[in-house]
């Protein structure tokens, strides 16, 4: 029977069987098939002839990142997925390449550790952490331009594309080749604090609870710390050791997926490590010769609220990649949209390969949250997506005096009610992703620290969303672990 003769149904003007045809066999994928389609937030250089050179040397340098640390990567976040795991994700909402320093690395990654201790304690599971590090550059931006000493002038949009000083505002495409070297000294730098026992669990680590001085509160806090540390010593004690697991942990890198010609440059057809698994079986109908099509940038890469429309180049860009993909989800998103995305980026329903980050806002999630899970858990995507929590990203608000901020509190709620939310609906909340920095700044309110809005001008650094400073976001950490011991 031809497919004609089936009458059409349902709004799409296909039946069922073709519809599940149709997703069987998608059209087919390339690196560049994304070009087709439309481009949000788009960079358009003045210079092209100098945007081909800088991706032309892209293209010819070797992958940050392996398959084989992708496909690990993607094993944890099965388990996350399963309910086996917690994920914390964090780091700065815009890296700068300035970042790119000894100091700002390191007490990042030490800031994530301690968490993923505290987490762990409380969660009683294992924690997969990413850093929003080693190429985070692209900002997506809500105008086109700003006013800066009354001038109108082009907005900030990363240090991939252009500068945050004035005069730097212009588009530079050298910038896309700078980028590509910061994310590599930076990971490199990575990697070779945590082969040298940056996270060597055998050293005592410096917890500095003073700030906290509600007494209640520094008694509960220093009580997690004893506790983990007692941990430690009585497995050093018993020799629970002998494979040196506490000498090093896994730190992946990751960042927003925003500017496809950087990430089409840096996606390499490379033997996949895991050709047992069904990882392997690309969605996109290229021969099956053992590779896959990796993004050798980053470990994990995320699609922005503003540029998941499911007919854009970000999602035919995304879909072919054997990455593991988060997609931001707040209240724009219709249910309608969230199926169609699950099923255009993991049509084989891989399980942990969809991280749903969710950023409502504190007064929204309550209404929102729940008909989202309802639609993933009661579709063929049950239990196979990590639900992860972004409390920063809906809570954003000014102050009279127009500085960009949150507060600790609404960051918390969101996360809390979250958390409840997850309970009640039977599905489990995966992981947190907050942005971080290690460093003392003052651009969220609140917290043990005491910021009030008068503090923020103290030690703002920002050039984009503001920041939990190192205390503020230890403390999210206790908050959350003190949730599942109670
Ligand atoms: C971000 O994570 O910095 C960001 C821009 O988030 P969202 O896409 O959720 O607005
Ligand atoms: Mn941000």
């Amino acid at each position: 029977m031809s497919s004609t003769s089936q009458p059409p149904s349902g709004s799409s003007g296909f039946t069922a069987s073709q519809l599940a045809h149709l997703r069987k066999s998608p059209q087919p994928w390339s690196p560049v098939s994304w070009t087709t389609k439309t481009i949000h937030q788009e960079a358009v250089y003045e210079d092209q002839k100098s945007v081909e050179k800088s991706l032309s040397k892209l293209t010819s340098l070797p992958p940050i990142v392996t398959p084989t640390e992708i496909v690990k990567l993607k094993e944890s976040l099965r388990d996350v997925a399963l309910g086996k795991a917690f994920l914390l994700q964090g780091g700065d909402c815009a890296e700068l390449f300035d970042y790119c320093e000894e100091n700002a690395i390191e007490s990042k990654i030490k800031l994530l550790l301690q968490m993923s201790l505290v987490l762990i304690w409380g969660a009683n599971k294992p924690v997969v952490r990413i850093a929003r590090m080693a190429g985070q550059y692209a900002k997506p931006r809500s105008k086109p331009t700003e006013m800066v000493d009354g001038k109108e002038t082009n907005s900030f949009r990363g240090d991939i594309l252009n500068g945050y000083p004035v005069d730097e505002r212009a588009l530079d495409p050298s910038r896309l080749v700078s980028a590509y070297f910061h994310s590599a000294a930076t990971l490199n730098f990575i990697r070779g604090s945590l082969s040298s026992g940056i996270a060597d669990l055998h050293r005592p680590l410096d917890w500095g609870l003073g700030h906290v001085h509600d007494p209640e509160l520094q008694v509960k806090y220093s009580n997690i710390v004893s506790s983990i540390t007692e941990s430690l010593r009585f497995m050093r004690t018993v020799g629970a050791d002998t494979a040196g697991q506490l000498q090093s942990v896994d730190l992946y890198t990751s960042h927003e997926g925003l500017l496809l010609d950087y990430e089409q440059s840096l996606t390499r057809r490379l033997k996949n490590p895991s050709r047992s698994s069904r990882a392997a079986q690309s969605s996109t109908q290229t021969p099956d010769d053992g590779k896959s099509w990796y993004n050798t940038g980053a470990h994990f890469l995320w699609i922005g609220d503003r540029t998941r429309q499911i007919d854009g180049a970000h999602i035919e860009y995304f879909r072919g990649i054997e990455n593991p993909i988060g997609v931001k989800i707040g209240p724009t998103t219709s249910s309608s949209d969230l199926l169609a995305l699950l099923r255009a980026l993991n049509p084989s329903v891989e399980v942990g390969k969809i991280t749903l980050i969710t950023r409502y806002g504190a007064p929204k999630v309550r209404t929102l949250l729940p008909t989202h899970i309802r639609i993933v858990e009661g579709s063929e995507y049950a239990r196979s997506v990590v639900w992860q929590c972004d409390p920063m990203h809906g809570n954003t608000r000014s102050t009279a005096t127009g500085i960009k901020t949150r507060q600790f509190a609404d960051i918390f709620s969101e996360l809390q009610q979250t958390l409840a939310i997850h309970k009640q609906e039977g599905s489990y909340l995966g992981g947190v992703h907050l942005e971080l920095t290690g460093d003392a700044v003052t651009e969220c309110t609140g917290g043990s620290v005491g910021l009030a809005e008068e503090d923020l001008s103290l030690n703002y650094t920002s050039f984009c969303d503001p920041r939990l400073n190192e205390k503020q976001a230890l403390e999210m950490a206790f908050l959350i672990a003190g949730h599942y011991r109670g």
